[in-house]
């Protein structure tokens, strides 16, 4: 008789790994799945994101912490490197182009900001009426701005860590299964103090996080050596509108 192995408590998949880059740690936590999060990270720091349980969206904005009226841009992002991917060398443009992070270590091929946050309306037109009542990034979002004074109209577009849409030969878009894994990290360089909001994508309609939500690390450390970094952030954009 033979006998199936089943993985039988988290501990058999689920990888937390540890910082991408060295140094003193600042803050480490443990996002839930399905919950948000959010925190400051200074400048010169460095913030490590954890896909524990491997292919896990982690949708994420990024505000200037002393004026969140500056937030994250994806046109100005994509503009500035002149690439659809976010990768290593990225950096994390405001609306007023202006250094928010940099990725100093990635280990996914690509990253996305252009697939967007789920919400429940969204849900409900892609996916019927019935899923109005699941639980979406939008809601996570706006449950963490809250703390901070903000509210539906400073939830602009967002990063999606770990999330996989590639860009095809025509153009097209597509959000299928994930090329992350268990224990695969991006570690980000604040270039100024930054408000970081990260909504655990608690999707289960689309292979978005495998239809399987698991729990995110963040770890915020100040680096041991940051010369060592590199990707000195560039001072000419390689698209201009
Ligand atoms: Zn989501």
């Amino acid at each position: 008789m033979t006998t199936a192995t089943w993985a039988t408590n988290e501990a058999d998949y689920f990888d937390y790994a540890r910082t991408l880059v060295e140094g003193a740690t600042v803050l480490d936590e443990v996002v839930p799945a399905r919950a948000p999060w959010s925190g400051i990270v200074r400048a010169g720091q460095v913030l490590t994101l954890v896909d524990v349980g491997g292919n896990q969206s982690g949708d994420c904005l990024v505000f200037n912490a002393a004026d969140t009226r500056e937030r994250y841009s994806v046109p100005d992002t994509l503009a500035w490197q002149g690439n659809a991917y976010v990768h290593t060398g990225t950096v994390l443009r405001s609306n007023e182009a202006r250094a928010l992070m940099t990725v100093v270590g990635n280990e996914v091929a690509r990253q996305d900001t252009i697939g967007g946050a789920c919400s429940k309306e969204s849900n409900t037109l892609r996916y019927g009426y019935h899923t109005y009542f699941h639980h979406a990034c939008r809601e996570n979002f706006l449950y963490e701005a809250s703390k901070y004074g903000m509210g539906a109209r400073d939830l602009v577009s967002n990063l999606n860590w770990f999330m996989n849409v590639p860009v095809e030969d025509d153009g097209t878009l597509g959000i299928v299964d994930g090329i992350s894994g268990p224990g695969k990290r991006v570690a980000l360089r604040a270039e100024m103090d930054v408000l970081v909001l990260v909504s655990n994508c608690p999707q289960i309609n689309n292979p978005c996080n495998d239809f399987n939500p698991t729990p995110l690390r963040v770890i915020v450390v100040t680096p041991d050596d940051p010369a060592s970094l590199g990707h000195p952030v560039p001072t000419a954009p390689a698209i201009a509108g």
